[in-house]
């Protein structure tokens, strides 16, 4: 073993060449010095079993330069070792090198984590220095996006707890109000007046919209913190069974659904937005004739475009785009309850899944409310 080293401004870089050809070495070993931007410090290597002992005595090097036909082992089995090593947070820089070179082993080698694969004859001819930086680079990039991801995790598991703990604090006291309340109606009943009782019902009521409000905020929060996995859903049997739910609730209601397609998507919370939006046409109902809604679905090119249908009071043109806006309600409390975040929730559902919602409406008619979902063909994307 040998270590040579050069001594540049920038922070050096630690490469382990594991390389049983001396001539091969003494090529590396000319390449690297000509280079002028990068200090790199070498140590050489030229066997698996000594390569492995220096990983068990040594730090890991930033980068390896591993020659796939070695005395002992091949170049592979050395590559394990590094990756096994490491704990999985810090991506290494791996070339392998051979001497012919092979699509096979090339391929085996990428899909272990190599970053490149080059042969001698390329080498020979000047390719070393610039695969290696890019290796090192992409090594780099590779480390800093699963320390992202991991702030991101950490992040969202914070916040889903966050909302977990606060909307169990706010609402334990408010069930609290709610259970005085009730306590006062029914003992304190003949000691109140008229103005009394009001005045006890409003605050009842209130308490019970401020527990739907955080319900509500906590199915918010939870659109992107739940850990569910994208996959192809049955829209069929999804619809079928928030139909038979809702169908419960309102009893002489007609709520059909066509033949639906296949989604690529999360199905819990497509779930969410076909309750959300049944759930709007039989609040926002028209009562003069009984309720229709039609669910229907269709493959596009590229998507899936959904539909759900009413035959409720409609919606005035200039709120089209509105309603879908955080806590946006055109009705008072006392007139229909709600808390103006239905629809916000459909959006931001259907955005994570790349898609778009959008209505058309006439007051007095009803509303259609349309939603794009990506095709089962684009499985791979998001
Ligand atoms: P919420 O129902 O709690 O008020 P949403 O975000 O679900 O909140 O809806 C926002 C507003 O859009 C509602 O207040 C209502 O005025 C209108 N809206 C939603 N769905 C319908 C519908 N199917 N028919 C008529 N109006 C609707």
């Amino acid at each position: 073993m040998t270590q040579t080293a050069t001594h540049m401004s920038h922070a050096p870089v630690s490469i382990l060449i594991l390389e049983d050809g001396e001539i091969d070495r003494e090529m590396y070993r000319r390449l690297l010095k000509k280079n002028a931007d990068i200090d790199f410090q070498v140590t050489e290597s030229t066997s698996y079993l000594e390569a492995t002992k220096l990983l068990q005595d040594h730090r890991a090097f930033d980068c390896y330069v591993v020659d796939y036909q070695l005395p002992d082992a091949d170049g592979m089995a050395f590559v394990r070792e590094i990756l096994s090593r490491g704990d999985g947070r810090v991506s290494p820089a791996i070339v392998m090198v051979t001497g012919q070179g092979s699509e096979e082993v090339a391929v085996e080698a990428l899909k272990l984590g190599v970053s490149d694969y080059l042969t001698k004859k390329r080498i020979s001819e000047g390719e070393f220095v610039q695969p290696l930086k890019n290796a090192i680079e992409k090594a780099r990039l590779r480390t800093e996006l699963r320390h992202y991801r991991e702030a991101l995790e950490r992040s969202y598991k914070d916040m889903s707890d966050f909302a977990h703990t606060a909307s169990h604090d706010l609402k334990a006291p408010l069930r609290r109000i709610a259970a005085y309340c009730d306590m006062l109606q029914e003992d304190a009943a003949s000691r109140l007046n008229d103005d009394d009782k009001g005045i006890l019902d409003r605050m009842s009521t209130n308490a019970r919209r401020m527990q739907q409000l955080i319900d509500k905020l906590l199915a918010y929060s939870k659109i992107t913190t739940q850990q569910e996995d994208r996959q192809e859903v049955d829209l069929n049997n999804l619809v079928r069974d928030v139909i038979e739910e809702c169908a419960q609730e309102g009893a002489a209601d007609k709520i059909v659904a066509g033949d639906l397609p296949k989604a690529h998507a999360y199905p819990e919370k497509i779930r969410q937005v076909i309750i959300n939006l049944v759930g709007n046409a039989q609040k926002y109902r028209d009562p003069s004739r009984p309720l229709e809604v039609h669910i229907d679905g269709m493959d596009v090119t590229d998507h899936i475009l959904m539909s759900v249908a009413d035959n409720g009071i409609g919606i005035a043109p200039e709120y089209h785009q509105a309603i879908f806006q955080d806590f946006k309600r055109l009705h008072t409390q006392d007139d229909i309850e709600g808390t103006g975040l239905g629809l916000t929730i459909c959006r931001k559902i259907v955005q994570m899944h790349g898609g778009d919602i959008w209505v058309e409406s006439e007051p007095g008619k009803g509303s259609t409310f349309y939603f794009t979902l990506p095709h089962r063909r684009n499985g791979n994307s998001g």
